[in-house]
């Protein structure tokens, strides 16, 4: 697909640029204590500035459902977006009408004013067109820097984007060419790695992904359920067992399509999830009994994944492999993710991850950085890899 950047953009001096981003950052008595979202908005505002253009940030906090919830309000982000981007932040304590209009006009080329959470009003979420309207009205172009939000057709996700010229932020446009090299239009051949907890959750993902992969390995509890489909003993492992037949499905749809699915050829157990606990590693197919665990996969299962990785020149990964919270179950996890890194260091693999916790596992492996992106918009990028279309991207094309 095609889109918009700032790149497109006719002179943006003296313009007002209406700037989506996402400011839903973890924070606690008032402070932010964690600032990735407020940084990757630094390129776009500092792109925009260094052109001359007014910009006013527009985000989300939380879920006020259409109310002022003070408990909510963007006012504590600004100080730590001041520090970030070395220039102040003026504050607007509501999104549209007067209030805006009046720090707007004030502000000078180059001035940035963050605007009161847009959720506190109920046409947020309902994509009001009059509630967009009312955004539009404050600028002169719209900029969505907000992967994260995109798979919801909110007013300023994706109504505003109709109503202004519109183009993709920096932040938005490198998550696009990075999901675009991974499943849009990947060097083939293309693996996915798809772990997690269970089937049902990642039903869609998995269907989509069988008609576009060479080969689908697939891990962690959700592995169990394909296991016992196939009439492998799994113990009192979790498990989905009414998925069984989803499970078949699957697995016949990817021969169909000519996916080859790599399923675990060795099991982990234990019968209990706690560190260090004792563990065994069985063949898939041996007896289990009833308090056996399956917690990862083992070395012959690694082994081949890495060959997998090795035969591939695109991968995307979504889910652990096992339960990497408690090692040593951590162990298929982090070798197969280093293993990762090593071939995308070298040139010689992109790889896209993301989604839930896979991103806590790249880090917990220690090579979050290494890969060829990582993608922390969770939803967004679960919605993506199912094939949905995004709104908020949709709105952006050409
Ligand atoms: P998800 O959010 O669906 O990606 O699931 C991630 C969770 O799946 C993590 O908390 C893992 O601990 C868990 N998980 C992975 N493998 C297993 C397993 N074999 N048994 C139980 N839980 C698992």
């Amino acid at each position: 697909m095609t889109f918009r950047t700032l790149d497109d953009a006719p002179s943006l001096a003296g313009k007002t640029a209406l700037v989506r981003v996402d400011f839903n950052v973890p924070m606690e008595g008032g402070k932010v204590t964690e600032d990735t979202r407020l940084r990757v908005a630094i390129p776009t505002i500092e792109k925009l500035r260094d052109a001359g253009a007014r910009v006013a940030l527009l985000a989300h906090f939380d879920r006020p459902k259409g109310q002022r919830v003070p408990s909510m309000s963007l006012r504590p982000v600004v100080d730590d977006l001041e520090m970030l981007l070395g220039a102040p932040v003026r504050f607007a304590e509501d999104c549209v009408g007067d209030e805006a209009k009046a720090v707007l006009a004030d502000l000078d080329a180059g001035g940035v004013v963050l605007l009161e959470n847009v959720r506190f009003h109920p046409g947020e979420e309902k994509n009001d067109p009059a509630f967009a309207k009312q955004l539009a009205e404050l600028g002169d172009l719209y900029v969505n820097d907000a992967f994260s939000a995109a798979h919801r057709a909110h007013a300023s996700t994706e109504g505003l984007a109709r109503l202004l010229p519109a183009y993709a932020g920096e932040s938005m446009r490198r998550e696009l060419d990075a999901l675009d090299a991974a499943l849009g239009n990947p060097q083939k051949p293309v693996l996915g790695i798809v772990g997690g907890a269970k089937v049902s959750t990642k039903l869609d993902l998995l269907k989509n992904l069988v008609g576009k992969l060479d080969r689908l390995a697939i891990g962690g509890g959700m592995a169990n359920t394909f296991l016992f489909a196939q009439g492998v003993d799994i113990g009192g492992s979790l498990a989905e067992k009414d998925m069984a037949d989803t499970a078949r499905e699957i697995l016949a749809e990817a021969k169909a399509r000519g996916c080859e699915i790599l399923l675990p050829l060795d099991l982990v157990i234990a019968t209990e999830v706690k560190p260090g606990a004792a563990a065994r590693t069985v063949a898939a197919g041996e007896a289990l009994s009833a308090d056996d665990k399956i917690l990862d996969a083992g070395p012959a299962s690694v082994a081949r994944l890495t060959e997998a990785v090795d035969a591939s020149k695109t991968l995307i990964w979504n889910g652990p492999l096992g339960v990497f919270e408690v090692p040593p179950f951590d162990a298929a996890t982090v070798a197969v993710a280093r293993h990762v890194a090593a071939r995308t260091k070298a040139g010689a693999l992109t790889a896209v991850g993301g989604g839930g916790d896979t991103v806590a596992a790249l880090h917990h492996a220690g090579v979050a950085d290494d890969m060829t992106f990582v993608s922390t918009a969770g939803g967004a990028f679960l919605e993506w890899m199912e094939g949905k279309p995004l709104p908020g991207v949709e709105a952006l094309s050409v």
